[in-house]
């Protein structure tokens, strides 16, 4: 039986090591992230989603995995994961995990023991050469921090290869011992209760760069997703893969898979970073664009929608001068950028703290096609910290209180994780949740109601989505139909107030669902509908005019 939960989920990212410090140590722990539930329960996300919590030497934020099969000692142990999923479980959450299957750590035992010994089974579960590679510096995916992507190992006297840094050595996916272990991987943690996988890096983990031409087995590499499909199906009906994958629309179909085969959902980095392009230009023409361009997609496929994430917010599909439009709005300055494609920033920050813009990005993010994913803090409006290396810079704790160490942890500040961004704009002493809860109007309290609305049109996560004629350029009208239902919703990507009409066919009257003001009145469908600059106002189609 298929569960389609997905399709109108709200999804709430979390990293346990930044998120509750249970036990004084400084890092964050399953324990405090089970002690907060409250929190995403209150604010009404549906699916909590973790980024890697597997023993790690801690290179890459926990991407760098040593046993895909426990839990990071630092984090706790197996038994509180499984004490967390019962309690989010208990509360009505469903809990996806981060899988990295494209690379493990070089500390890793299976690539300890491949690079000792040539004869080992696990010398081909990563991807070697004898000959120094002609094409080390291409394809990097960290440029100006990252300079190859293969290095040669001294102990097992060959090259291997590593599309991320080189404590990363990418896994060979052509040897089928590889894949049965992946499946062991996502069985286990199926096993323990978890509805299903964010897949890290996954053009690089269907490629077959780096294996010899011979080895290649005779297929396309995306017939691959459409066994890992196949496979978590059968453990569990409801498990869902959602995809990191910064494609470009022509390659959507192969990712879905042409009858949906494939993955479930695929985070959609095309409009994530034309939305920011429409955000500093005070215009919707750029979100326009790329829904046109976006191809119809099967119906038990699905968008995931986001603002940031725990990365850079990546531009690098914008073409040059649209990137620096984006750059010289949001992100200035040098330090504020990564990897020559990226911004290094939190939501609020970027817009400035300007909580009409923010709020209004929150709603916008909410109203495009896919559901939607959250970024822990950015519901309180938290800063960024551009002391920190590279991507570390948006994984400041998360700011609960004004209280010692923002209410993260009790111990030593010398000791945490990373320390909490306490000087600015953003000093925890001004943001954080307490500040926020059940305080009406404050950004905390608008996602909530936000989400509440999303979560009561199931229009917007199931319907058919229609971009509607709104004669001012600045202003995104979007209309979806599911079931007899209609929701329209208007955004005014500009800060100078605008009136307008949309043609809405066979409807008469519109009910308020959300907007920036607190208005309740019906609305006249026939008439010029004003908005606030920075405005946004979501409604349900009431009557039908004939
Ligand atoms: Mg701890």
């Amino acid at each position: 039986m298929l569960n389609l939960w997905y399709k109108n989920a709200v999804i709430y990212c979390v990293d346990v090591e930044t998120f509750m410090d249970s036990n004084g140590d400084g890092i964050g722990d399953f324990g405090g992230l089970a002690d907060r539930l409250d929190h995403i329960e209150a604010l009404g996300a549906t699916c909590i989603w973790l980024l890697p919590f597997y023993p790690t030497p801690n290179r890459d934020n926990g991407y760098d995995v040593t046993d895909f099969y426990t839990v990071d000692p630092r984090l706790g142990t197996l038994g509180d994961f499984v004490a967390f999923t019962h309690a989010a479980h208990d509360r009505g959450f469903r809990v996806i995990i981060d899988l990295v299957a494209n690379h493990t750590s070089i500390d890793h035992p299976w690539f300890q023991e491949a690079r000792r010994n040539p004869n080992s089974r696990y010398r081909d579960w990563y991807v070697w050469s004898k000959e120094k590679p002609k094409d080390i510096h291409e394809g990097v995916v960290f440029p100006g921090v990252q300079d190859t992507i293969w290095t040669y190992d001294e102990v097992a006297q060959a090259w291997y290869m590593h599309r991320f840094y080189k404590h990363q050595a990418d896994l060979n996916i052509t040897n089928p011992e590889v894949r049965e272990e992946i499946e062991k991987v996502m069985g286990f943690w199926l096993q323990l209760g978890v509805s299903g996988f964010r897949l890290d890096a996954v053009p690089f983990l269907i490629e077959y760069r780096g294996i010899l031409a011979e080895d290649k087995p005779d297929q396309d590499p995306h017939e691959y997703l459409n066994e890992l499909r196949t496979f978590i199906s059968w453990r569990r009906a409801e498990a869902m893969l959602l995809a990191e994958a910064n494609i470009t629309m022509d390659q959507v179909d192969e990712y879905f898979g042409a009858s949906g085969d494939r993955l479930h959902m695929i985070f959609n980095f095309m409009l994530n970073q034309n939305l920011f392009l429409a955000l500093s230009r005070k215009d919707g023409d750029p979100v326009r664009r790329v829904m046109a361009q976006t191809p119809a997609i099967p119906p038990k496929s699905q968008w995931a929608s986001f603002l940031r994430n725990h990365d850079e917010l990546d531009l690098g599909r914008l073409s040059d001068p649209e990137r620096e439009e984006v750059f010289s709005a949001f992100g200035p300055a040098p330090e504020m950028r990564a990897y020559e494609r990226g911004i290094r920033r939190r939501l609020a920050p970027m817009l400035g703290g300007d909580e009409r813009r923010i709020k209004q990005a929150f709603s916008l993010m909410f109203a495009l096609p896919g559901t939607p994913v959250l970024w822990y803090g950015d519901e309180i409006g938290m800063g960024e910290d551009l002391s920190l290396q590279e991507r570390n810079s948006v994984r400041t704790p998360m700011q609960w209180a004004d209280e010692p160490n923002a209410g993260f942890s009790t111990g030593p500040a010398e000791r945490l994780v990373r320390p909490v961004v306490s000087e600015g704009a953003f000093d925890y002493r001004r943001v954080n949740v307490s500040a926020q809860h059940d305080l009406d109007g404050s950004l905390m309290s608008t996602l909530q109601r936000l989400i509440r609305t999303r979560r009561a049109c199931p229009e917007v996560g199931w319907g058919r989505c229609q971009i509607l004629d709104a004669a001012e350029t600045s202003v995104l009208a979007l209309r979806y139909d599911w079931r007899g239902g209609t929701i329209l919703i208007l955004h005014n990507l500009a800060d100078r107030a605008v009136e307008v009409q949309v043609a809405l066919e066979g409807i008469s009257q519109l009910r308020p669902l959300f907007s920036n003001e607190d208005d309740r009145a019906m609305c006249d469908a026939t008439k010029p509908i004003p908005l606030d600059g920075y405005g946004y106002r979501w409604f349900r189609a009431q009557g039908e005019r004939r």
